[in-house]
């Protein structure tokens, strides 16, 4: 018998791409008990996924991981759309950019995957984690005893690994001939995540399915340093030929991205396709008559290239007893059109990092982590219908004019991008009703969507009037930001309604001290921030850090704003921000105790409250 080094984990993460390595990066700065494992023998060189919408660049700025991303990245600042011409090539349809309607602090960058994962890698280096490479799993088990998979402290999740020999490819069929004792581990896991990617282990070891359909779009992608003569190649373009579509994304030192539609490309009875039977060259000729008139010199060298199908489909479940779940490429695939992919997969990391952190210190019961299905698989099912309708509107022919019975009008297809923009850039995303998502009160904060990211916003320090940004304010740390605006305090109303807010939090049925665990700090889990509109003594505040005004900066044009953007009156309205960001509910000044029942929904109180 072959005996086995055995170890336990609070986490487990299967993967180490975007996704991945978000999840654990975060994790491991909550302080979580992470490892994570990939099968590569290194990391990527080049290629992949490389563009990032403004919404995932406020998450990455929110962990302190934007910085060397838009350091190093292209920006996005417009777009061109290109349609068929009367003379059989392609004219310019629309020049703008309509993706970003709402005040977002990022334009769209672009970055190769490898130096996104670089910056998370090194992130998580500093926290003691690394990727443990080349590593695969080989068996996964979850217990079936109610018992067990209740209680908070067990591992109920078993998990054998095999570090992979130099070379050695990973064919889990002949692992039971190969395998010695040294090369394998049983880790036993509180939970794992399977993070693996589209051809994803754990899902199919879960025995989870993909609903959707594989499409049989084939879509080749070139990276190359262009020579050519196409005026909007530094541009997002999407480009229809009468022959078929392009993609073209600016990038970093020079590159540009272009996706190419390869229609005469058939794919095989199992819906593979050889890949060896292609090259780069085989792309750029079919892209080179997609750009006529334009000309495309054939490129000396190619940086990266690839060719794959679009399947348009959603795991049917993100979780296996809350205890093994999936996340990025392993729950959702579509196509390059609407640049989802990577943030689509790392969004899922920021939504399930903070609630695995509350589950594992036992400050939220498991059922928290059934949000996260429900959230982001809701969202993939709206990312799935919004590339359906993208592909089809941006893959049609445009009309010459209206008479003509086929095709999108040219408003159509300016409209898609205009209609969906908050989709595209993230900045709309919607989580419905839930434990954590409470939608009453919308008037209070009229300009706000409950269950969308608190927008940002300038306001004054009161000790010092220097500006912030509020997203500098609302770091992932996972703390729920708990934002009090108190209206018009010179009205003795207002002030009163302050005051008993202070008073209430003081006492043990207020939310700060009911749900603060035992000897942990009084801001472990609420960041309390003050907004007023007027100076007020700083009774309410554990520090001064924590008072704000909404006035005009003393050296510049900027604040002011800030109740009259987020619609909240002289009335106030106290505003909460859940850990990742988005507006989990809005109450009333003298109602602080809604806000409590809306914490009791999901958060554990305290033994003794
Ligand atoms: P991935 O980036 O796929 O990462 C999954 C990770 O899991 C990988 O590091 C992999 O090595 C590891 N892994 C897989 N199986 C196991 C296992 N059994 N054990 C241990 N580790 C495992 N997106 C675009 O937008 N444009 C593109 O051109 C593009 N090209 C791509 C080309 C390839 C070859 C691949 C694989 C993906 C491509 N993508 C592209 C998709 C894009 O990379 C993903 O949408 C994005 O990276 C999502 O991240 P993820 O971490 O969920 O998955």
């Amino acid at each position: 018998t072959i005996k086995l080094l055995e170890s336990q984990v609070d986490v487990l993460v299967v993967g180490a791409g975007p996704t991945g390595l978000l999840l654990s990066f975060a994790l491991a700065s909550a302080g979580v008990n992470v490892r994570v494992i990939d099968k590569r023998e290194e990391r990527i060189p080049t290629g992949h996924a490389d563009g990032i919408h403004p919404r995932t660049l406020e998450v990455l700025q929110s962990y302190g991981l934007a910085d060397c991303i838009l350091r190093d990245g292209a920006r996005m600042h417009a777009m061109a759309s290109y349609n068929p011409s009367p003379d059989g090539g392609i004219m310019r349809s629309l020049r703008s950019f309509p993706l970003q309607q709402r005040a977002t602090l990022f334009q769209q960058a672009t970055l190769t995957q490898s130096r996104i994962e670089e910056c998370f890698r090194d992130g998580m280096k500093k926290n003691g984690v690394e990727v443990e490479q080349p590593v695969v799993p080989i068996a996964l088990e979850i217990s079936d005893s109610k018992a067990i998979l209740q209680s908070p402290a067990s591992h109920p999740v078993k998990v054998v690994l095999k570090r992979l020999r130099p070379g050695e490819t990973v064919d889990h069929a002949t692992f039971a001939s190969q395998m010695v004792g040294s090369e394998l581990e049983v880790v036993r896991a509180k939970y794992v995540v399977g993070a693996d990617g589209a051809h994803s282990w754990v899902r199919r070891a879960l025995g989870i399915d993909m609903v959707g359909e594989a499409t049989n779009a084939v879509w080749g992608v070139v990276d190359f340093v262009p020579v050519t003569d196409f005026p909007d190649i530094r541009m997002f373009c999407s480009v229809t030929s009468p022959h078929g579509s392009l993609v073209i994304i600016p990038r970093e030192d020079d590159l540009v991205r272009v996706y190419v539609q390869l229609t005469e490309i058939e794919v095989n009875q199992t819906g593979r396709l050889d890949k060896s039977k292609f090259n780069p060259y085989d792309i750029i000729k079919v892209a080179q008559r997609y750009f006529y008139p334009y000309k495309l010199a054939t490129p000396k060298s190619f940086d990266w290239w690839t060719i794959y199908i679009i399947g348009q489909r959603v795991a049917s479940s993100y979780s296996v007893k809350n205890r093994v779940l999936i996340a990025g490429d392993a729950c959702h695939t579509h196509s390059p059109k609407g640049g989802q992919g990577m943030n689509a997969s790392m969004n899922d990391a920021h939504n399930l990092a903070w609630k695995l952190a509350y589950v594992l210190r036992q400050w939220a019961p498991t059922s928290l982590l059934n949000t996260y299905d429900a959230e982001r698989r809701n969202f993939a099912e709206e990312l799935i219908d919004f590339d359906k309708r993208c592909v089809k509107v941006v893959s049609a022919k445009v009309k010459a004019d209206d008479s003509e019975a086929e095709g999108v009008t040219q408003g159509e297809l300016a409209n898609m991008y205009t209609t969906h923009a908050g989709f595209i850039s993230g900045i709309g995303i919607q989580y419905h009703a839930s434990m954590i998502v409470n939608v009453s009160n919308p008037s209070l904060a009229a300009n706000l969507v409950i269950g969308q990211r608190l927008p940002p916003g300038i306001i004054l320090r009161m000790a010092n009037f220097r500006p912030f940004e509020l997203h500098d304010l609302l770091p992932s740390d996972t703390r729920f930001k708990v934002l009090i605006l108190p209206g018009d305090i010179s009205d003795p109303k207002q002030k009163a309604k302050l005051n008993a807010i202070a008073t209430r939090l003081d006492q043990p049925e207020g939310f700060l001290k009911r749900f603060t665990p035992p000897g942990a700090p009084e801001d472990a889990i609420f960041d309390i921030i003050t907004i007023s509109t007027q100076m007020i003594p700083p009774r309410l505040l554990s520090h001064w850090e924590k008072a704000y005004i909404d006035a005009e900066s003393f050296c510049g044009r900027i604040g002011g704003k800030f109740y009259a953007s987020y619609g909240v009156s002289n009335h106030g309205a106290i505003i909460i921000s859940r850990p990742d960001g988005y507006v989990g509910m809005v109450a009333a000044l003298d109602d602080v105790d809604a806000v409590g029942e809306y914490f009791s929904g999901f958060l554990r109180a305290r033994p003794d409250a």
